[in-house]
């Protein structure tokens, strides 16, 4: 069964230096045909899809989905909500800019049903905000969460990012700090995500920080960073549920989670990937290209089992919860503790990883050479 399904909108007012993501900048005059030609796949997808499917998640993501006027949003959702059954609970996230926000947008996202809004924050320090290209101020980044937080939509989420240029532990501690206030004040500030930057191997961000350059944090002083996003976040309440994210008790996103749990799901839209019907496929990159055939697949990759178990290891131990064995093994009927029974037993002597009440996880220790003990596993 298909639970969720996640539609690309690819417009950004600003194409971030750091960003590998499928965004465009510039390109708003071609919404009108960007959203036909998504209308269409979804209609043409939805209709040879051969898994059922009960969507409890759509997410917008992007891109900035809050950056295009909420009628596009409200054709998406009914021409999903003509095709497939939606579950009485759904969740329904949109993915925003703080200075795409509005009080206007915010009532007709939330006459939509937009249930969790996810504000890209980055940093609260205007120079680490412009070490990184981004086009908003620490101002606006405010103003637009003061909006979001005070709107009727019910649960936001913002998203940081650490290790970067000119970022200290003090200012990435005083960001973190400014952070946990805001949720002391405003309770719709339910979630928290944060990602270490990971450059593209052509980042525009080079050109004005190589990669050499001791601007950015070392990996001691990285690693650094995230004890201490974990140490305030959990101190503050929230529980540390993925790598990256940190939420509110009940308050995960339905969207990743699925990712994570190695689960099928839709996805929609330029550079879009899928997982449907045991393949994963993924739509055209170029913009014009994915217009001109929003069927084609840029990518397509059969799972066979060894890959299917390999992937959910890897995604598996993303959780924080780990991976339950017991229930591992009768899934994919195999017994990852012996097959892997020497890595495991020296990765949790080393402290990296425990095995505690049948789940396998990665320590808090283990978290900064989460990518090394993963491949050592799989
Ligand atoms: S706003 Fe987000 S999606 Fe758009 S360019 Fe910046 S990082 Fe990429």
């Amino acid at each position: 069964m298909i639970e969720t399904a996640y539609i690309h909108i690819p417009f950004c007012s600003y194409k971030c230096d750091f960003c590998d993501f499928a965004a465009f900048a510039g390109l708003n005059h071609r919404e009108g045909e960007y959203f036909e030609a998504l209308s269409q796949e979804i209609k043409e997808r939805l209709t040879n899809t051969q898994e059922s499917v009960k969507l409890s998640s759509i997410y917008f993501g992007g891109g900035t989905p809050g950056m295009v006027a909420p009628h596009y949003i409200k054709a998406i959702l009914d021409q999903i909500a003509s095709r497939v059954e939606l579950s009485s609970d759904l969740e329904i996230c949109l993915e925003a800019t703080p200075h795409s926000v509005s009080k206007q947008k915010l009532d007709q996202w939330k006459a939509l049903g937009v249930s969790r809004l996810s504000v890209g924050i980055e940093s609260f320090h205007e120079d680490e905000l412009r070490s990184i290209g981004r086009d908003h101020s620490r101002q606006e980044a405010l103003r637009g969460l003061e909006l979001a937080l005070t709107s009727e939509i019910p649960v936001v989420s913002i998203d940081f990012m650490y290790g970067l240029p000119t970022q200290t532990l003090e200012s990435w501690q005083a960001t973190l700090d400014e952070a946990i206030a805001l949720s002391q004040r405003y309770p719709a500030l339910k979630h928290i995500s944060a990602y270490g930057l990971q450059l593209a191997e052509n980042s525009p961000l080079y050109g004005r920080f190589p990669r050499d350059s001791d601007s950015y944090p070392d990996e001691e002083l990285f690693a650094a960073m995230m004890f201490l996003l974990i140490d305030k976040l959990r101190q503050a309440g929230f529980v540390h549920y993925e790598v990256s994210n940190f939420a509110k008790e009940g308050f995960q996103c339905r969207h990743n989670s699925t990712y994570w749990k190695n689960r099928p799901y839709l996805a929609f839209g330029v550079g879009a990937h899928r997982y449907v019907d045991g393949v994963r496929s993924a739509n055209w990159r170029s913009f014009n290209r994915y217009i001109r055939g929003f069927m084609e697949n840029e990518f397509v990759e059969e799972i066979d089992r060894e890959t299917e178990i390999k992937e959910a290891v890897m995604l598996g131990l993303r959780m924080r919860a780990g991976i339950d064995l017991a229930a591992f093994s009768s899934l994919y009927g195999y017994r990852l503790e012996e097959s892997r029974h020497q890595e495991i037993e020296r990765l949790c002597e080393a402290g990296y990883l425990s095995i505690e009440n049948g789940r396998l996880a990665i320590t808090d220790k283990g978290l900064p050479i989460s990518n090394s003990i993963i491949v050592a596993l799989i």
